[in-house]
């Protein structure tokens, strides 16, 4: 019984939600790179996490998810490469420090292994210098994100693994005729045991349509494999308008988290948002997944007193 009750209790860890967009709204034009500014505009990326530690989250992360060395060179700033890292880390930590953990990000480079524009052991020194200069600036975990290709994100999850630190292995689904494949075609079941068998210690999924399209692929991804599971969805369907090279969301923080929370019933053990999400998402999801917890206590004295 006290199992049963500490299971009813079990609340998924509060994640953060979007970063770039964050700092858009803080002034960072698009198409200048947002890694930068963890040198050249470090008060604005640290408002961005001041924000999401003050909205409740016990992990937040790091403006790098571009941070390697194969998208800075698109700027100019391959050399700069560690430093970025460093910083960025450096920033959240500073912030968090007390309140929250930190884990630092690390997305796809954009190269194709199938095709021949990189080899792994490129991919592995790419991802290894990236996530040394992360744990060098003081993360405690690495997550990587927003994953395709199964062979680049076991690669990653490899090269992280280096610096001994907790890692989390997270793909992004929403393609195929059901939705449920990545842009390269994978599967829930195979990106939780590839990444598991890379060393992964959580695996889960991120972006992709929306967290009521994610509900699924959580269920899936838990029971393929033994590991905690990691959640962060989009705001909904990303909508384009016009002719703006920009995605609109149209969930509002209210509907984002009565739909995330079905996320939580679904077993998600860190659960947050991503594109199009922003503090006052992930505040209006920690008011939901308390009330949450709220209606389960009240339904356990209930049956209790009955
Ligand atoms: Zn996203």
């Amino acid at each position: 019984m006290n199992e049963q009750i500490s299971v009813l209790e079990r609340q998924p860890v509060l994640l953060d939600g979007a970063w770039g967009s964050q700092l858009m709204a803080h002034g960072l034009p698009v198409g200048e790179c947002p890694e930068a500014w963890n040198i050249h505009n470090p008060a604005k990326v640290q408002h961005v996490a001041t924000s999401y530690v003050g909205a409740g989250c016990r992990i937040i992360l790091t403006n790098t998810f571009g941070g390697n060395r194969i998208l800075l060179a698109r700027y100019g700033l391959a050399d700069d490469t560690a430093e970025i890292n460093r910083r960025g880390a450096a920033i959240s930590c500073k912030v968090a420090a007390g309140h929250a953990l930190v884990f630092g990000s690390v997305g796809p480079t954009g190269k194709v292994l199938a095709a021949g524009e990189i080899t792994e052991t490129e991919l592995l020194s790419v991802f290894a210098e990236q996530t040394q200069a992360l744990a060098s600036g003081g993360v405690d975990g690495i997550v990587v994100e927003t994953m395709s290709d199964i062979d680049e994100a076991r690669i990653a999850v490899k090269a992280a693994k280096l610096t001994g630190l907790p890692v989390v292995g997270c793909m992004t689904f929403g393609y195929g005729k059901t939705g449920d494949r990545t842009m390269n075609g994978v599967t829930p079941e195979t990106a939780a045991v590839g990444l598991a068998e890379a060393g992964a210690d959580a695996v889960g999924s991120n972006c992709g349509c929306g967290p009521a399209t994610m509900v699924s692929i959580c269920q899936r991804m838990k029971a393929a494999v033994s590991l905690a599971i990691w959640m962060k969805p989009n705001a909904g369907m990303p909508q384009q308008r016009g002719d703006r090279s920009l995605f609109i969301y149209d969930a509002t923080p209210e509907s984002f988290a009565a739909e995330a929370a079905a996320l939580a019933r679904a077993g998600t053990d860190y659960l947050g948002g991503c594109c199009g999400t922003s503090p006052a998402f992930i505040s209006s999801l920690q008011d939901e997944l308390i009330r949450m917890q709220q209606g389960r206590s009240n339904a356990g004295k209930s049956s209790t007193s009955a």
